[in-house]
């Protein structure tokens, strides 16, 4: 008998084919009134399969699941699964970190040599014809040579630093421990960094404990030369604080993946260029999109056969 997994939120296509093929799957968002689903059929299932982004494994959910045994996320962000829960009831978790560095590093870059460079804000130029009205568009700012502050050295922020080799940039970084092995100085205190940094890339892990880590103190002290790119979680960052900041050119400018009350962005950053604004997109490749769904199977495959995960979160 196939086990029977429930589906929180929406899936890749291809990936909610393949496991409606391999699975007794059943989709929530198919139900009217998921709670009176819920109610009636929740200790059927004994696997959850979900989005880092999306529906997540929240409290509510884990505890109208009495028989889960194994949840399988999409997406390596763990901020919204309650895992205290999970651990407590023995349930395992998977994710699918690492397949995804490579496109989320590559998202940062593009990100920050757009709000440096003005990019997109010249591509607007060029189409209100104003180049060709004889306008000239005005100067950006050099990103070869310059100072990467990195919050966050984790798989991805490891994966950034070594992009920023390419254009020979001086690193640094911030966390709580410092990372053995690695090239980069730590910095201890992240108000230095940003100090010291012309571009701030914000990547570390979402959650209550980096809960507005961006705050007043950290954006002046980045100050008013100085780039902020955020492709961790909206949570990071005390939003209200940055779009000040951001009105009041107290900060150069900001390139933004992800936003505190998503896909909601404050209207006052649409109505500023110096600001790249994304819709949560940073790992949003056919080919890592790909992989990503390949492991949210493997990591159910192999519990099922073998009672472990490719990927464990924890
Ligand atoms: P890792 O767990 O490998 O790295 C997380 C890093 O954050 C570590 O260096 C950790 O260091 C640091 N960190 C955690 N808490 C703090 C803190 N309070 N202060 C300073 N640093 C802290 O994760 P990944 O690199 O794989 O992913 C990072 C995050 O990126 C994910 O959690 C996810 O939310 C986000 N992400 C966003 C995507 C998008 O679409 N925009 C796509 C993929 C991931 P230490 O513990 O020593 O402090």
């Amino acid at each position: 008998m196939k086990p029977r997994i429930l589906q929180a939120g929406r899936l890749l296509p291809a990936l909610e084919q393949r496991l409606a093929a391999d699975y007794d799957l059943h989709r929530l968002s198919e139900e009217a009134d998921p709670n009176a689903f819920l109610a009636r059929h929740g200790a059927e299932f004994t696997g959850l399969v979900t989005s880092a982004g999306g529906a997540g494994a929240p409290t509510a959910l884990i505890a109208a699941l009495p028989q889960l045994r194994v949840i399988s996320s999409f997406g390596v962000g763990l901020d919204k699964i309650d895992l205290a829960a999970a651990r407590e009831r023995g349930i395992a978790v998977g994710y699918t970190p690492d397949v995804l560095n490579d496109c989320v590093a590559d998202t940062a870059f593009a990100l920050l040599l757009d709000v440096a460079r003005r990019t997109a804000e010249a591509d607007r130029f060029v189409r209100a014809g104003r180049w060709a009205a004889g306008q000239s568009f005005g100067l950006g700012r050099k990103v070869s040579g310059a100072r990467l502050g990195i919050v966050g050295l984790g798989r991805i922020g490891q994966t950034i630093a070594r992009r920023a080799g390419g254009f020979d940039m001086d690193v640094r970084y911030h966390s709580r421990r410092p990372v053995a092995g690695v090239p980069w100085p730590h910095e201890p205190a992240l108000r230095e960094l940003a100090r010291w940094a012309d571009y701030l890339v914000i990547i570390t892990a979402g959650g209550v404990e980096t809960r507005h880590l961006i705050d007043t103190a950290v954006l002046d002290a980045l100050g008013p030369r100085g780039f902020l790119i955020n492709v961790a979680r909206g949570s990071v960052i005390d939003e209200a604080a940055l779009v000040r900041a951001l009105v009041e050119r107290r900060i150069a400018g900001a390139g933004l993946d992800v936003f505190e009350r998503e896909p909601q962005v404050p209207a006052e950053l649409l109505a500023l260029d110096n600001v790249v604004l994304l819709p949560h997109i940073a790992s949003g490749t056919e080919e890592t999109r790909q992989a990503m769904a390949q492991r949210v199977l493997d990591n159910l495959a192999a519990f099922f056969a073998e009672g472990r995960l490719v990927s464990a979160a924890a």
